[in-house]
């Protein structure tokens, strides 16, 4: 294919309003963070524990045995291939599963075992001799909700006789009839007919209420009302549970309205990121055929295992994949056009090293931490929706965080004035010199 005309690259809008320019919401976000982390994420970071009532004194557990779990939800558990409690749950579950229980806000990024905990405490406290529902868990989206009734099936593969529903658009309960489901799992909009219009659920019987993904509940509009005005139909000895990746200002005001009273917070930081043990450079180019000459050039003299290549548009990742599969690299491209299933399966398959070279914009690539990759190219600088340096992205993009402590490469290409000062800006936010290499002699790269 022909090179995008040079407005598609650097132009003057700096990339971020290009009509091309991927968009990924937060649900997107973080149902593909879902699909991809098939494990647990670890952390070196210690937990944090905000408010907790001193008469009872929090433990943690190392084992799920300590716990006394009915002996077919251990069961559940160990079948699902978990051995022990992960970071978040050795506090979190005592906690949960206590008498009297404890309410509980608990923020730690994606992957660290919140669906897990939460699960466990609805099938921990379910009871199936009674037919109708005791625990509501709350999602953001249709599919989220599903995913979160997958986990739930799976741990409770040995309770038989619990039934698990999804309050979501599509499902219907006939009309007049009671909702005979153990546990719900749903959309705000949804369980709101369900319980308030319909009156199929009794809110007052629930006695696990769980809001899952906060922080992505509070950017969809009219999910904050809807979980509150739910939240005020409990009991008051409902046990109450939120849940978030993120931890600002916002997400707490509505944790507080959710869950008032004299909750046990829990916090798990994510790991530092760093430019460390990472080698930067920039190469000069005149246009994009020299910045691809230049990429053609690295990946002919130095010996590259896994890389990522970032570019400001669609259409430059789609132009660039072209070029270097018509090269004979193994390429895979990420890109916004793709459903978030596919997203996934290019992501897996990148990480299982089908392909060594993954193309990806901005935007598609937010979380998705692929640890062996060691070269990461900045086809285009990363710049914020009004063009600014984005230096946040630029250290998530080429950062590691301090335990892989692999060293990496990062290569800048910049090929006009802007895009020289958008680097000279990152180089000072950071510190760290991002040194000129020369487009034709790559070698010098130790
Ligand atoms: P979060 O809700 O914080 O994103 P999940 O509960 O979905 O985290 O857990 C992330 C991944 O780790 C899932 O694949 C899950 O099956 C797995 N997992 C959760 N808890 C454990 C554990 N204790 N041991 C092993 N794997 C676990």
């Amino acid at each position: 294919g022909a090179a995008p005309s040079r407005g598609a690259v650097g132009g003057a809008a700096g990339g971020a309003s290009e009509e091309s320019e991927d968009k990924v919401s937060k649900e997107e976000e973080s149902l593909l963070r879902k699909l991809i982390h098939s494990k647990l994420v670890s952390t070196k970071a210690d937990l944090e524990i905000l408010q907790k009532d001193p008469n009872s004194p929090l433990y943690s557990v190392k084992t799920f045995e300590a716990l006394n779990l009915k002996p077919e939800l251990l069961r559940g558990v160990y079948d699902m291939g978990f051995n022990a409690p992960s970071k978040i749950q050795e506090t979190a579950l005592p906690a949960l599963l206590a008498d009297p229980p404890a309410n509980m806000i608990a923020q730690s990024q994606s992957g660290t075992g919140k669906t897990a905990a939460f699960v466990l405490t609805m099938l921990s406290r379910v009871d199936p001799s009674k037919n109708y529902p005791q625990c509501l868990c709350l999602a953001p989206t249709y599919e989220l909700a599903l995913q979160t009734g997958e986990v739930t099936k799976k741990m409770a593969k040995h309770m038989t006789s619990v039934r698990i529903g999804f309050a979501v658009r599509g499902e219907r309960i006939p009309h007049g009839q009671k909702c005979t489901d153990h546990i719900l799992i749903g959309t705000p909009g949804t369980v709101s007919d369900w319980c308030l219009k319909f009156k199929s659920v009794d809110l007052k019987k629930i006695v696990v209420f769980v809001l899952d993904e906060a922080d992505v509940m509070i950017a969809t509009q009219g999910h904050q009302d809807q979980s509150v005005r739910i939240k005020r139909m409990l009991s008051p000895s409902c046990q109450l549970l939120l849940f978030s990746a993120t931890y600002d200002e916002d997400v707490m005001k509505f944790a507080q309205a959710i869950v008032p009273n004299n909750p046990i917070i829990i916090k798990l930081r994510r790991d530092e990121e760093s430019l460390d043990n990472i080698k930067q450079y920039y190469i000069e180019c005149n246009d994009i055929d020299e910045k691809y000459q230049a990429v053609s050039n690295l990946y002919a003299t130095i010996s590259i295992g896994q890389s990522m290549i970032f570019c400001a548009t669609r259409r430059t990742a789609h132009w660039l994949a072209e070029k270097m599969t018509e090269d004979g690299h193994a390429v895979a491209l990420l890109s916004g056009d793709l459903e978030i299933t596919q997203r996934a399966a290019i992501i897996n398959r990148f990480r299982d090293g089908k392909e060594k070279v993954l193309i990806t914009t901005n935007v598609t690539a937010r979380g998705i931490d692929v640890t062996q990759v060691t070269v990461v190219v900045n086809f285009d600088l990363p710049v914020t929706m009004e063009g600014k340096p984005d230096c946040e992205t630029y250290l998530h993009r080429i950062g590691r965080t301090g335990r892989f402590g692999k060293t990496g490469l990062a290569i800048n290409m910049v090929d006009s004035k802007r895009s020289y000062s958008t680097l000279k800006a990152i180089e000072q936010h950071f510190r760290k010199p991002i040194e000129k290499l020369d487009a034709e002699d790559v070698e010098a790269i130790e």
